[in-house]
């Protein structure tokens, strides 16, 4: 049964389609099979896998309004190797579409159900806000990755994050938990960085992943190539980087899956 894990932050720039993308190129590289939402109307996430975003007979807006299924909207992506449901424009549409819809916040969750158990991992790429697409994410999910970026403000930002994810955990999905915390274009010879990345650890303790992902021009390369960087250019920093985030995950996966057995 495959884990959903939202990639949520209501700040745009943090890394968060970088952060899918790459995440699920690696998870794929380590076997895990994975399926990439985007959920995102700008489809960064699509074109990043090399999709395109303006010639898509489904997108992820016919599955949140019961156009189609999952199954028919979903892409392969040759250079991730991983499913792909795309998005473009169109998903601009959604918030007023849904409105009208029965099970509104849940029609991502329900449309998610039947293919669950073909997955390992679900990765949802969630827009720059607390919109109702991202209410429909965190519905779906069983864990919150946010990534972010060590500056001043972001501890701010940090707290009203954390603060609305438990209010749509406590209305919609009791079981919705942070699952990590991800510092994201990390530059270690910042002292704010490495301020602003002790009171991470102060205030989140182990939810703050131990792996950074730091700046890296192949990162921000790799997407008008529409491939991972792990495929552009398998040993840049980046690339091994988000391998080194998925070995992490797994382990904490292994480690949740013992403590419950
Ligand atoms: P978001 O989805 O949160 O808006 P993106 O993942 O699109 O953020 O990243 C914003 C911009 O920063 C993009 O141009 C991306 O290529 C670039 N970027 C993201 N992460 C890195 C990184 N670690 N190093 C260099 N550039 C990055
Ligand atoms: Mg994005």
């Amino acid at each position: 049964m495959a884990r959903v894990f939202a990639i949520a932050n209501q700040k745009g720039g943090v890394g968060k389609t970088t952060t899918c993308v790459n995440l699920a190129a690696s998870l794929v590289a380590t076997r895990r099979r994975v399926l990439l939402i985007d959920l995102d109307p700008q489809g960064n996430a699509t074109t990043g896998s090399g999709v395109d975003k303006l010639n898509l007979e489904h997108s992820v807006y016919d599955v949140l309004i019961g156009e189609c299924s999952l199954v028919d909207a979903m892409q392969f992506s040759e250079h991730g190797g991983y499913q792909l449901l795309p998005a473009n424009r169109d998903l601009t549409a959604a918030e007023v579409a849904l409105l009208n819809l029965p099970a509104k916040e849940k029609r991502l969750r329900e449309a998610l159900a039947p293919v669950r158990e073909n997955y390992d991992y679900i990765l949802i790429d969630c827009p720059p806000s607390l919109s109702m697409l991202t209410v429909n994410a965190l519905a779906a999910s069983d864990g919150v990755i946010i990534p972010m970026q060590c500056e001043y403000y972001a501890l701010e930002g940090l707290t009203d994050l954390v603060n609305s994810i438990q209010r749509i955990a406590n209305a919609l999905n009791p079981e919705l938990r942070i699952e990590g915390l991800l510092r994201t274009m990390y530059d270690p010879r910042s002292s704010l960085t490495n301020e602003v990345s002790a009171q991470l650890k102060e205030h989140f303790a182990d939810r703050l992943y131990d792996t950074v992902i730091p700046r890296n021009v192949r990162l921000a390369e790799a997407p008008s190539h529409g491939m991972p960087a792990l495929e552009y250019d398998k040993q840049s920093k980046g690339a091994q980087a988000y391998l080194a985030l998925a070995g992490e995950l797994s382990r904490r996966q292994r480690r949740a899956t013992r403590a419950t057995a």
